[in-house]
């Protein structure tokens, strides 16, 4: 166990806060116990003026540290890295970032029961209901680090709104929450914990920008866009990439442009200067099948101007040459290069 300074700045904030924060009813200095015992009365209970808490059903016990452990079923390093991006409190000595990273590895509890069936015949599917709820609990984006990100890449937070992005702040607990609410088995079905059904971990581990993909109304589809650790974008595990923005295409009649973006915050930022712009999660996402619904279209594709963005270019044009479609296409150094086009193009048709 790593040796972390000045545990007094975490131990010292208040126990009923933290209880309160980690979704505990309380009933004064009492509650129902989290490990689920109680029927009719609370036997968990906090002794504030010693910042300290006891459960007299199952004799657990300790102080702020250990709650947070024990309700977020973490270890100690995870439950230190939930209170310092909870209350805003961070460690002083500088060694603990690289102790953060290696306790925020993924953890497999040792499979005692583990239906070998059920893990062999698992298949993956998306689960619309989960995905929507996930969404609707993900906070707005507040932190400086996602704010920045967003308008860095043209996202303005009028295109945040219409696109309902949201921030990931705290993943430990919002596994938490996602297993109460759901199960462990329907939560790891639909791709969005890390390792086997019996993992502790959400795909994603650290503040992360989620972007929720809408189909016909539903959320068919989560891409996670995570900081300081790579790959910097999350794809949930098992799950068929669909194209962001698909939904697009029923507001469009023949011979109207469509153009393919790399990924997805290019075609949100396209899509401000009111063309029909759809993310494509790499090359090998985008088939024949998606073509299909395409070819009455005007069809542009926007690589990105690096050796990955000249495959991406190339296997859409491939794709859409195959069906005897011409591929017109944009570098993405900037999206004015496509603004510009479109005004000039206005100017002369
Ligand atoms: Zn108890």
């Amino acid at each position: 166990m790593p040796k972390i300074n000045n545990l007094v700045k975490y131990k010292s904030i208040p126990i009923l806060s933290i209880a309160k924060r980690l979704g505990i009813k309380l009933h004064g200095k009492k509650a129902m116990c989290f490990s689920g015992h109680d029927k009719n009365t609370p036997s968990l209970s906090f002794v504030p003026e010693k910042n300290i808490w006891k459960c007299f059903g199952c004799n657990k016990k300790g102080d702020s540290i250990k709650l947070v452990m024990e309700v977020l079923k973490c270890d100690f390093l995870s439950a230190i890295s939930w209170i310092s991006q909870e209350f805003s409190v961070y460690p002083d000595n500088s060694i603990f970032s690289n102790y953060y990273s290696s306790a925020t590895k993924e953890k497999i509890v040792p499979t005692k029961e583990v239906d070998k069936k059920a893990l062999i015949t698992n298949t993956f599917m998306p689960n619309p209901e989960i995905y929507k709820w996930f969404i609707d609990h993900c906070n707005s984006v507040s932190k400086k680090q996602g704010i920045d990100y967003l308008r860095s890449h043209n996202i303005s937070l009028d295109l945040e709104k219409k696109y309902n992005i949201k921030e990931l702040s705290h993943p430990l607990y919002a596994y938490k929450k996602l297993v109460d609410k759901w199960g462990n088995e329907k939560v790891y079905n639909c791709g969005m914990l890390a390792g086997t059904i019996n993992s502790n971990f959400l795909i994603w581990k650290n503040y992360s920008i989620i972007f929720p993909f809408y189909t016909s109304n539903e959320v068919k589809y989560i891409q996670a866009r995570q900081f300081d650790r790579q790959p910097k974008y999350l794809n949930l595990k098992g799950i068929k990439k669909p194209l962001f923005n698909f939904d697009i295409i029923n507001s469009l009649k023949q011979g109207d442009s469509v153009f393919f973006c790399e990924g997805v915050p290019d075609a949100i930022s396209l899509s401000s200067l009111g063309v029909a712009a759809i993310g494509v999660l790499g090359a090998s996402s985008f088939t024949s099948d998606l073509a299909k619904h395409f070819l009455f279209f005007k069809i542009y594709v926007v690589p990105d101007g690096d050796n990955g963005g000249e495959v991406f270019k190339k296997s859409i044009e491939e794709i859409f040459n195959s069906y005897g479609k011409t591929v017109y296409s944009f570098k993405m150094k900037d999206k004015y290069d496509v603004s510009d086009y479109l005004s000039r193009k206005k100017k002369y048709d």
